[in-house]
């Protein structure tokens, strides 16, 4: 498992861990580490097919700070299936959405550790990291009906979960946009509920300063006008019930 540093000012660190290479049918996952001071937080930790290798490397990645949080976009497999282990090994608490505290249950929590899933409410929350403090910003239908993104205003780095995920490229940073976007556009169009839910967030995105956008799959968008290039983009993407009846049309 490899990872790359995108920030680090002494105290606070941003470190991605990917698990590109490993290959078979479970779609490329990034998980992100966050550190300040003796804090650590991860992101969507993922499913039991790299538990044992991201909690080796987090463990590695932490030295003397504590895991203290993990901070669940949604409920999908890749990101919540192995939460159990998680809270077993460590005295961390997990965030996820309302929606999905009692379905993501069914992975399988036991009763020693349930009292450390937490659930973030619709508006999302703050969270503190150390001296620092993480936003939860809301991304709801962006795909999921509960689905939250992560701010941290030290590295200016939005951690946007699905949105702006990519599959297929293997390169970590996207350098030319249009270039890119076969590799985000089929994806998007599917899996996002739609333009609405899309141009809710862009408001939001835009009150924040941004630096780097880092989503759960695939390149991470750095530079400003990357940011805003993507921002725009899903400010006119038509997807989901936008498109929906184009579903439904079988080919022949
Ligand atoms: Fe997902």
């Amino acid at each position: 498992m490899s990872h790359v540093v995108l920030f680090d000012n002494g105290t606070h660190k941003n470190i991605l861990l990917d698990d590109y290479g490993t290959g078979g049918l479970a779609v490329q996952a990034n998980q992100h580490v966050i550190v300040d001071g003796a804090s650590g937080m991860i992101l969507d930790p993922g499913g039991h097919k790299i538990y044992s290798k991201v909690l080796a490397a987090t463990s590695g990645l932490l030295g003397r700070a504590k895991l203290e949080s993990i901070f669940l976009s949604h409920q999908d497999p890749d990101i919540v299936a192995a939460v159990n282990g998680w809270l077993m090994t460590t005295d961390a608490t997990a965030y996820l959405s309302a929606l999905w505290i009692r379905f993501v249950a069914h992975f399988g929590i036991d009763r020693l550790v349930e009292s450390r899933l937490l659930p973030i409410p619709d508006p999302g929350m703050l969270l503190p990291l150390g001296a620092a403090t993480m936003q939860i910003i809301p991304a709801h239908f962006l795909h999921s009906p509960g689905n939250f993104q992560l701010y941290d205003p030290v590295s200016k780095i939005l951690y946007s979960g699905d949105l702006g995920a990519a599959v297929g490229p293997e390169y970590r940073e996207v350098t030319d946009f249009d270039a890119h976007l076969q590799h985000m556009a089929g994806f998007h169009r599917r899996y996002m509920a739609g333009n609405r839910a899309l141009r809710a967030w862009a408001k939001i995105a835009r009150s924040l300063d941004i630096e780097i956008i880092a989503p759960q799959h695939g390149a991470v968008f750095k530079g400003r006008p990357m940011v805003e290039r993507f921002i725009s983009w899903c400010e006119g993407l038509e997807c989901g019930v936008d498109v929906v009846e184009s579903f439904y049309a079988r080919e022949g």
